[in-house]
Formats: structure tokens, sequence, C-alpha cells
């Protein structure tokens, strides 16, 4: 009890309190990943689920051979039937389970995952336990009541929060105190409670491997989406945003607006004061732009000194106004004193009548352009009929 209550207070005092709030809370609940997380984390749960299938179909049907040699008729003749029906069950969830980037789909190929040997658990051990049985066989029947340990220890290949580990755990507690009601009479209340309580500890062991494996998963993606230098999402994973956006904005048929920014006159930052002033200048305005966007929207490194701001459900107008508002508040200031200022293309879904996220960005790129044309720092707006009348000056 001591040790347990002095790991916790490790845990929360030294571990814990150096996280991140936002990641502690991300650890804890499967709700607020990013959705490149989230797509990675269902496809890797998903592939782990048909592996251990896969491997379980083929381990479950050896064990057959234990049975015949330990066991007498009709125990053999159950238990034969249960590991065929359970084979069967594993071999389709490995090989008919689609793969899938959707968590719902990692939900539920989880949900067979512990299902099937759960049922399999209900179904043997009572059974075993109705029969008198000695030597071997009293060893190889006592074995059995080892399942559900193996099943919690499971828990810690997969990459989950420490919600969604107690979820998965929960139903095979409670087919261990299921078991442990219906055989009161088989073995004394100390023995079944010390099993539930090692039982609880392996699922907590588990559930911080899960949660140990997440937060590691959760700095790779974050490394490999996002830019070194700016700490930008990077061109590769904005593609994939901006493809998921314009995805949900078309079956939803709300707009999503995309502004293209170009920093005017960088080349000169580089030329006369070196590339790390160039460089700071580069930090200090995606500071400035991420601390002023809202929380949905998505700022992107599409190369170089060229920025691609994602704002979802924002109109022509509204995305107008943001730009205009990013503006106001500057962009940082260069080595000699003077603002940063950049040219900004606009483009909308709707009210640019595009088909995918593609065309979006190059009208988006192409209206910078006639910015720049028409003497850069100032923004040219979708095609909006009030919008488009005018290239906004500084
Ligand atoms: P314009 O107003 O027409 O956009 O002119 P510009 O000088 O900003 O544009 P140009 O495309 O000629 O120059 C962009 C420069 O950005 C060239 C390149 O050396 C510099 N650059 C690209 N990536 C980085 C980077 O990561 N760090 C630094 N310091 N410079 C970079
Ligand atoms: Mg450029
Ligand atoms: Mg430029």
């Amino acid at each position: 009890m001591q040790s347990i209550s002095e790991l916790l207070k490790f845990l929360t005092g030294t571990v814990f309190a150096a996280m991140p709030r936002d990641m502690l809370r991300e650890l804890v609940l499967p709700h607020g990943h990013v959705a490149l997380l989230s797509r990675r984390r269902a496809d890797m749960i998903i592939s782990r689920v048909r592996m251990v299938a896969g491997l379980f179909a083929v381990l479950t049907p050896l064990w057959i051979v234990i049975d015949l040699l330990v066991f007498s008729w009709p125990v053999t003749g159950l238990l034969v039937a249960g590991r065929l029906v359970t084979t069967v069950a594993f071999g389709m969830l490995a090989v008919s389970f689609r793969k899938s980037i959707r968590m719902r789909e990692a939900y539920k190929a989880l949900a067979m995952m512990f299902g099937i040997p759960t049922l399999f658990f209900i179904y043997s051990h009572p059974l075993l336990s109705h029969f008198d049985m000695a030597g071997p066989a009293a060893a190889i029947a006592a074995g059995y009541a080892f399942l559900p340990f193996v099943m919690i220890a499971g828990l810690a290949v997969f990459p989950l929060t420490a919600t969604e580990s107690a979820v998965f755990a929960m139903p095979v507690l409670c087919a261990e105190a299921l078991v442990a009601l219906l055989q009161l009479d088989m073995l004394n209340w100390s023995s079944h409670l010390g099993a539930f309580w090692l039982l609880f500890l392996i699922a907590t062991v588990a559930a911080l491997a899960g949660m140990s494996q997440l937060s590691f998963m959760m700095s790779l993606v974050r490394q490999a989406t996002h830019d070194g230098l700016t700490g930008c999402f990077s061109r590769t994973s904005g593609e994939e945003l901006l493809d998921i956006q314009f995805h949900i904005a078309s079956r939803s048929g709300a707009p999503l607006s995309v502004v293209f920014l170009d920093i005017d006159n960088f080349k000169k930052v580089n030329d006369t004061y070196g590339h790390d002033a160039g460089d700071r200048v580069l930090r200090t305005m995606t500071e400035k732009l991420r601390s002023n966007l809202r929380s949905g929207d998505v700022l992107l490194r599409w190369g170089g000194e060229e920025f691609v701001i994602l704002l979802p459900n924002a109109s022509g107008a509204t995305a107008t106004s943001a730009v205009t508002r990013l503006r106001d508040i500057g962009l940082g200031t260069r080595p000699d004193g003077d603002p940063v200022t950049a040219s900004f293309g606009i483009a909308e879904r709707i009210a640019d009548g595009v088909t995918d996220w593609h065309q979006l960005v190059e009208i988006a790129d192409q209206r910078m352009y006639e910015a720049k044309m028409a003497g850069k720092n100032r923004l040219v707006g979708c095609a909006d009929p009030i919008q488009y009348e005018a290239v906004v000056n500084a």
C-alpha cells in the first residue's frame, strides 16, 4: 500500500509536474488530440491488433495438444470446441479487419481483441472448476485462471490514454469478478481478493506503459509534422491537414479559407544582416501569428519565407478581417528596426467554387502574387464580390 502511494507521489511530483498541462490532459483523455496524431494512432492500434490476433490465432489451437494430453472427456471436448471458436474469431480479426485511420475503427478492433479472450475465459474457467482434477490437469487448469492477467498486461502493447486503458480493462476486471462470484465455494475470498488486487496493479502498470508509448508517439509525430526552425506545421503535414479540413468542410457545407503569405524583401535581411538574423525574423513573425490566431486555425510553413494559414469555418470576409487584425498587431521588426511586412492572398472554398484544396492554395498563391505586383505589403481578398473589388492597401 505504502509503496503504491509512494509511486503515485513520485509520478505526480516529478514525472507529471515537468509535463506541460496540455500534454498531461492528452495522455489522460482521448479528446483534443490533433488529427495527425489520431490518424497515426488509429493506424498503429489496428495493425497491432491484427498482429496480436494473428499470433493468438496460431497459439490458441496449438494448446489443444496439451488439453488432449492432460484432461479427460468431456472437459477436453468442450475446451477444444471453445478453442476452435476462439481461433476462428482471432483469425477473422487478423485477416478481415480493414486498415483504417479512424479512432472509432481502432476502438472496434480493440473491443474485439479483448472481447474474444474474455468470453473464452468466462466459458472455460467455470467449466474447469466443475471437475475435480489432480496432478498435471490441476496445474494446467490453474493456468487458465491466468488468462485475465495476460489480457490486462496486453494493454501495454497499445498507445492508449489512461481513460482508454481503464475502459478496456474494465470488462476483463468484471469477468474476473463474475467468475469469482460464481465459484465462491471453490476458493476462499482472500485468494480472490488477492488475485483481483494483483490484476488491478498490473492494469495500472499497463496503463502507464500505454501512456508512455502514447507520449513517445506524440513527440515523434510532433517532430515529424513540425518545422524545426519555426515550430509551424511542415509542408507535408500541412498538406495532410488541408486534405482533412477540405473534406470536413465539403461534407458539412462549411466555409474554409486559406491565406497565402510571403514576407516582403526578406532576402535583403539575409544579405545585409546574415542568415541568423533572417531566422530570428522568421521565428518572431511565426510566434506573433500563432499567438494571435484562433485555436482551430493552422499555421504551416509552405517553404522558405512563405506560409499558409488555414482558417476552418471562416468565410472570405472573416479571413480578411483576421488578416487585417494580424497586420495591425504587426509581424515583428527587421534588424534595422523597420516593421516586417508581408503580402497576403486569400481564397475561400465556396466563394471561389473550388473542388479540391490544391486549387484553393493555388488561387491564394496567385492573389499573393497580385499583392506583390501591386506594390507589396497588402492583401488581395477572395472572389467574393464585396471583397474582391479591392486590393486593400496598408
Ligand atoms: P519578395 O518581397 O518579392 O518576396 O522578395 P523576397 O526577398 O522576400 O523574396 P525571395 O524569394 O527573393 O527571397 C526569399 C529568401 O528567403 C531567399 C532565401 O535565402 C530566404 N530563406 C528561405 N528559407 C530561409 C530560412 O530558413 N532562413 C533564412 N534566414 N532565410 C531563408
Ligand atoms: Mg518567396
Ligand atoms: Mg518574400
